[in-house]
């Protein structure tokens, strides 16, 4: 059990990113919209809009090229060898069941009785308020807000937590849930047990509803992985070890989607399946972990958010329970501080896929080694990341306050990453200043992602920048017309430097390489 003191007055720590800020930030700004909106949208769902999909795709294609484009360097000093696959989303629904996700692939839920709420047991923590023989059950993270405080004042006569005990809600035995009060509750004894949640979304192929045609939306890129694993293996004259990644959509019925697009119900994973010889699996696993602890640090993510965790051996996957075990990289996001939530996991899948594949399908899925005449099922090292969680990451981690900006922050996006890397501003609407602009614009645009931005004081449009995180503005000004120059203004500094008509592209893209 842990004193929960600390997480109230981690709640002021200078770094921590204002979640409301961020989320009315994303919209006003053209970044994420809540899917369907004007029906009051849906929930775990959001739709990227066009700032959010530029900066998705920034990361996904970084990802690719740094995976299957020019994948890193190997501990023999050579490029490792992966290749990548677009699977498609549904497939056999006998694959989902030797994956083990129709049998396993769920979440433990307890309902409210009275106000019919589903929470997810492990998501909760209890605060036990011994004195009133009474146990409030919580989101994690929840126990700052105003409501829960109140609602603590009004029950336990306290809103000091560390008058109270906190424990995760998994700990709590069944026969004590007659004296727990449910989050949205102020009744003892409404939680019902924990019962088992399958979090595949279903659908049916062919016109018929029965249960002969019932497809599953995939969970996870990785089985589309091993689906062709016998493919590229027949095909592509790969040795092991290589790897197959895939980048795409994943679907998970989430019962509690929340923390905007941490957890949804629609999203996009970033997958490799790292095939090894058994032996090897350790070194392979601690290498990719030290290359993945390295992208995220690459795309501007910096290392005191990020940290290496090892799963412990109780919550591994039963695909990996006999392996060299899992470590999560996890970020510190403003939902989670001053503590951490996963952003990839790296896990050794032993051959337990390619093994249920093979027993279910009846294909033959080992490999055969032509120099050692060796045969046998590789073993997988897999860094499964989220795609959609990375941008959550990249947002949350360019969120910068600075008091002495018209717009009081700015968003410090690496460059590279940046969603637009210049804005062209012509100062005024006068003296030829818009045609300038334009002429600019017009040489430069296919070269970066460039906005021509003509209209309103020039102040405001550099806020505007600012809120997006432009990391050049370049402004068209009198002077211009005489020494053919503009000033270039940067984000991070704000200063400003006067740079030649004709050498602003090659200064832009000098400064967004990485
Ligand atoms: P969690 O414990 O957060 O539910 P997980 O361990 O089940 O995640 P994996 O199955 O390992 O996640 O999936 C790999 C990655 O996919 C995660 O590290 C995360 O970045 C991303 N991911 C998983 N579920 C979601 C989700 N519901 N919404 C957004 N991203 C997700």
């Amino acid at each position: 059990m842990s004193n929960a003191t600390a997480v109230k007055q981690e709640t002021a720590v200078p770094g921590k990113v204002p979640m409301d800020e961020l989320v009315a930030l994303c919209k006003r700004r053209g970044f994420i919209f809540q899917a369907s909106e004007i029906y009051d949208g849906i929930n775990g769902f959001w739709d990227y809009g066009p700032l959010g999909t530029a900066l998705k795709n920034n990361l996904r294609d970084r990802w690719w090229q740094d995976m299957v484009i020019a994948p890193p360097i190997g501990p023999d000093g050579r490029p490792v060898q992966i290749v990548g696959v677009d699977s498609a989303i549904i497939q056999n629904p006998r694959a989902w069941e030797a994956s083990g996700h129709v049998d396993t692939f769920s979440d433990p839920m307890v309902d409210c009785k009275k106000t019919k709420l589903r929470y997810r047991q492990d998501h909760l923590v209890a605060v036990i308020d011994e004195r009133n023989n009474q146990i409030f059950a919580f989101y994690e993270g929840s126990l700052e807000d105003t409501p829960v405080l109140k609602k603590l004042k009004k029950m336990a006569g306290t809103d000091e937590l560390s008058k109270l005990k906190t424990a995760p809600f998994t700990e709590i035995d069944v026969s004590a849930y007659t004296n727990v009060i449910g989050p949205d509750s102020d009744e003892k004894g409404t939680l019902t047990e924990p019962r088992q949640f399958n979090l595949m979304f279903e659908s049916h192929a062919g016109p018929i509803k029965d249960e002969k045609n019932k497809v599953y939306l995939r969970p996870e890129t990785a089985q589309g992985i091993f689906l062709n694993y016998k493919n590229i293996v027949d095909n592509m004259r790969v040795r092991v070890p290589f790897g197959i990644a895939q980048i795409g959509k994943a679907f998970r019925n989430e019962v509690t989607p929340r923390n905007f697009i941490f957890r949804s119900r629609e999203f996009e994973q970033m997958e490799m399946e790292w095939f090894c010889h058994p032996d090897e699996a350790q070194k392979w696993r601690d290498f990719w972990v030290e290359a993945r602890m390295d992208w995220w640090k690459s795309v501007g993510v910096s290392g005191d958010h990020l940290q290496l965790r090892d799963h412990d051996k109780d919550e591994l996957s039963h695909y990996a329970k006999d392996g060299v075990g899992t470590v999560d990289i996890e970020y510190k996001f403003p939902f989670t501080w001053p503590g951490f939530g996963e952003l990839e996991g790296i896990a050794h899948r032993c051959d337990y896929d390619l093994k249920q594949h093979e027993k279910h399908s009846g294909k033959k899925l080992e490999y055969f080694d032509d120099i050692t005449k060796e045969r046998y099922i590789p073993h997988v090292i897999e860094p499964a990341s989220g795609l959609t969680r990375g941008v959550m990451t990249l947002l949350a981690e360019a969120y910068t306050p600075d008091e002495t900006r018209p717009s009081k922050m700015f968003m410090k996006f690496k460059p590279s990453m940046a969603p637009i890397k210049a804005a062209i501003l012509p100062l005024t609407n006068k003296d030829g200043l818009p045609d300038i602009a334009e002429k600019l614009y017009m040489a430069v645009r296919g070269k970066f992602m460039t906005q021509l931005d003509t209209k309103g004081n020039i102040g405001k449009r550099y806020a505007r920048n600012d809120e997006i995180g432009t990391p050049f503005c370049i402004t068209v000004d009198n002077d211009t017309l005489n020494d053919q120059t503009v000033t270039i203004r940067d984000r991070d500094t704000m200063t400003q430097e006067r740079v030649a008509l004709d050498k602003v592209a090659e200064y832009v893209s000098k400064a967004i390489e990485d």
